[in-house]
């Protein structure tokens, strides 16, 4: 689950990280009221999108009245933000955060990402952050910095002083910069992140450090132990079927493809996808209904499924364990009676009740294709949907 900024910068703070004072707004006239309010000769207005490269698109600037903070909250509320993150819908914007601006000497870049390849927390940070940290990635990758943590070890002082050299800071910047990796690395670990991301840290002319942007992704399995954080979750940026499918505790990631795929096991599911694209399709979702599905559940499955209109036809491909085949296919029958199914549907089952489970669709008056194998399947239904 991914953060606001004003809501990382919230957590930020908590850890005593320092972040400049800033209020959310959903109008002008709000925007307004927090430029007079924070009472500096120039403050920025910020769109409060999940998405970075705001402030190339538009959606980041400088106001130097709080008429001008109205001004500008009017034109970036309401519009549609497209970065090279949001894709080419873009964002609606529906909020903005009114922060106090600061003088900046230098914009410097730092995250910290789990990397499962060395099973360390990387520290990645570059002297040269801010707006263009895409481009100096791609053409000038060496001057990007990479320090390992090792968690069993934790964060250690050297390490601090290690990146703070590496970005080319003097020894008084690198005593300021020490604690503040220190402190990201605490919020990181008892936060149960999967990546924070400083983009600018600056140095400001009195040279002091700030986070003036803040990127968290925290850790969708370890959300129960971090209710404050559960709290933050903003239903708006997440897609409404992925939404709906973690309500009903079902595994779903929407992709780009057009089979729609319901199948039971992380792992089957990912076979499942793969022979998709071996028989030349494109899975439209990674849809893993759980060990102990029941016909609500796959009702449930089947309902987002064909919400989808991407989708031209649905795989069923499900091993009967602790599952039952039976429960599956009433599962189906009950949802496509409620709905309608207007694209093929191909259905493999195995395992317990298969008997049974294969009866009751064959009785029903649904036109549906049986498989015995899963290659067979997924062959039927790219062959379906072409
Ligand atoms: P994004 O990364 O989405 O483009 P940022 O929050 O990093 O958005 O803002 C873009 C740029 O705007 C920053 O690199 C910085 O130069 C400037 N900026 C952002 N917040 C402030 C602020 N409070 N004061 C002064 N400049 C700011
Ligand atoms: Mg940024």
């Amino acid at each position: 689950m991914n953060l606001h900024e004003y809501q990382a910068k919230e957590v930020m703070k908590a850890y005593g990280l320092p972040v400049l004072n800033g209020y959310l707004c959903h109008t002008p006239e709000e925007a307004e009221k927090a430029a007079k309010d924070l009472g500096t000769a120039v403050c920025v207005v910020k769109a409060q999108v999940h998405a970075g490269g705001r402030g190339k698109a538009g959606g980041v600037k400088l106001a130097k009245s709080p008429e001008e903070a109205k001004q500008i909250a009017s034109e970036i509320l309401g519009m549609t933000l497209v970065t090279p993150q949001t894709g080419e819908q873009g964002k609606l914007v529906s909020k903005i955060y009114v922060e106090a601006g600061c003088p900046i000497e230098n914009e410097y870049y730092v995250s910290l990402v789990l990397d499962r390849a060395t099973k360390s927390i990387s520290v990645i940070a570059c002297a040269e952050g801010g707006t263009e940290i895409e481009e100096i990635a791609e053409h000038t990758p060496e001057k990007i910095i990479n320090v390992q943590i090792n968690p069993n070890a934790g964060y250690q002082s050297f390490q601090g002083l290690e990146v703070a050299f590496k970005l080319g800071l003097d020894a008084k910047q690198a005593r300021g910069f020490s604690p503040i990796l220190e402190k990201l690395y605490k919020v990181f670990i008892e936060k149960d992140l999967d990546m924070i991301e400083i983009n600018p840290l600056v140095l400001t002319t009195d040279g002091e450090f700030l986070l003036l942007d803040a990127k968290c992704a925290v850790e969708d399995n370890a959300l129960f132990r971090h209710p404050d954080l559960k709290e933050m979750m903003d239903e708006d940026e997440i897609d409404p079927k992925e939404l709906r499918a973690s309500k009903f505790g079902l595994s779903y990631v929407s992709l780009d493809g057009t089979i729609g795929c319901m199948v039971n096991g992380a792992g089957l599911a990912m076979g499942t996808m793969d022979m998709i694209k071996f028989c030349g399709g494109e899975p439209a979702n990674f849809l893993d209904v759980g060990g102990g599905a029941s016909k609500e559940t796959v009702t449930e499955a089947f309902k987002i499924l064909l919400s989808d209109d991407k989708v031209k036809g649905i795989l069923i491909n499900i091993f009967g364990g602790i599952m039952q085949c039976d429960v599956i296919a009433e599962g189906v029958l009950s949802a496509a009676k409620e709905i309608g199914v207007s694209v093929p549907l191909v259905v493999r089952l195995q395992g317990t009740n298969v008997k049974e489970g294969r009866e009751i669709l064959a009785n029903s008056d649904l036109d549906i294709v049986s498989a015995e194998t899963l290659d067979e399947a997924a062959m039927k239904i790219v062959e379906l949907t072409k």
